[in-house]
């Protein structure tokens, strides 16, 4: 019997502490993924720990039509740290979910359908997230998508402007596109998309399930252009490796969302551990030294680098180093030579995603590994 879709590695990967995983051979590797940012304070983080096993020793779960601490806890965590008015919160399980959520209350908050999406965006595989996401390879198999999408280049306010019009529900877009190779859109950008989707009535809507939980120095990437969205959308780290997403959104669209619901929203134990992540978060102020490591590493894989590969970018603990040939190979060798764990970031992107948590003697290490394998 096997599993199939993931195309497994061959590590076998069977503990983790901090900014490390170990194989089953007890070889240690520094995980510069964070497994798709996924364990943003890194793993097996004590406060995490703690909290989730004191839920689950109190109530493993509970549906959220049953108020309960842990969840309304987290609701107001999220509406205090989240930027302006982002006061109501929906909860579920992942990032396309958040996403799909998104949409559905646009279309019912403005009675429109039309969704206006970036190209090389990524929002997720559910089959309306999955009809936002720009990639053929990830649509073709299952359309026809939801309808009424249309795409528009990335980090360009004109062909903004004349995309967004009065029959439009939402623009959705990440402040820092992560699967498309990472890349940062400018603060303009995202300030003049905001004016315009006010403009023609049309929902902002920030997909932040990459850039968020402090991954590009700010606990949301948005607070950084001084741009509040009419949703915001998390998932990824929100929990720290537990599953679950989240979309927080303003009143005016909260108080027409429609109909919708999960069986699994908010159940104790996710909402202890997504509790617990964010206020580490914020307490340890974990997004200000992921602004300076991020910083530092970007200068030292530039100085280092800057001959060698195309170009090298991103915010915060989101970098993306744009080799010259297929990332693969490097990231084949950056594991098995290194014992470094990386991503790509389409064919030619090395992503780095690290816990927010490294120091920069680990961010050394990652720079060393690659001028080895690109200067071999
Ligand atoms: C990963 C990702 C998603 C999808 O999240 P899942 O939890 O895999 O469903 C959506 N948007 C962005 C920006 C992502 O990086």
């Amino acid at each position: 019997m096997t599993g199939f879709v993931f195309n497994e590695k061959p590590i076998q990967i069977e503990r983790g502490d901090g900014s490390f995983v170990y194989d089953d051979s007890g070889t240690e590797y520094l995980d510069m993924g964070a497994s798709y940012a996924c364990v943003p304070l890194g793993h097996s983080h004590p406060a995490v720990h703690e909290a989730v096993t004191e839920q689950f020793e109190k109530l493993t779960y509970v549906q959220a039509s049953y108020p309960n601490a842990e969840r309304t806890a987290l609701y107001e965590l999220l509406a205090e740290t989240a930027p302006g008015d982002l006061d109501n919160t929906w909860l579920c399980n992942s990032g396309t979910e958040a996403n799909e959520a998104a949409l559905k209350f646009a279309r019912s908050a403005t009675g429109n359908s039309k969704i206006v999406a970036t190209m090389q965006g990524f929002h997720g595989r559910t089959m309306g997230a999955l009809a936002t996401t720009w990639k053929d390879k990830y649509k073709k198999p299952y359309e026809p998508l939801i309808g009424d999408v249309e795409f528009v280049p990335y980090d360009n306010a004109e062909a903004l402007d004349e995309a967004v019009d009065e029959d439009t529900a939402a623009f959705i877009v990440e402040p820092v596109q992560g699967e498309g190779g990472i890349n940062p859109a400018s603060h303009d950008y995202l300030q003049a998309a905001r004016e315009i989707t006010e403009d023609a009535g049309a929902a902002l809507v920030f997909d932040e399930v990459q850039t968020g939980m402090g991954r590009t120095g700010s606990l949301w990437a948005c607070e950084q252009a001084g741009v509040v969205p009419d949703m915001l959308t998390s998932a990824k780290g929100l929990g720290n490796g537990f599953p679950v997403g989240a979309t927080l959104v303003r009143d005016w669209v909260a108080e027409n969302y429609g109909s919708h619901a999960s069986t699994f929203s908010g159940g104790p134990v996710i909402s202890a551990a997504a509790g617990a992540t964010v206020s580490t978060m914020v307490e340890e102020e974990i997004p200000a030294h992921a602004g300076e490591v991020g910083d530092y590493l970007v200068n030292e894989l530039e100085a280092t680098l800057g001959e060698e590969v195309r170009d090298v970018r991103g915010e915060g603990l989101m970098i993306g180093v744009e080799v010259k040939r297929g990332a693969n190979r490097y990231l084949k060798n950056l594991a098995m030579k290194h014992q470094i764990l990386a991503l790509p970031a389409g064919r030619t992107v090395i992503r780095l995603l690290p816990p927010l948590t490294i120091t920069e003697s680990e961010a050394d290490q990652v720079v060393d590994a690659l001028e080895d394998l690109l200067t071999e």
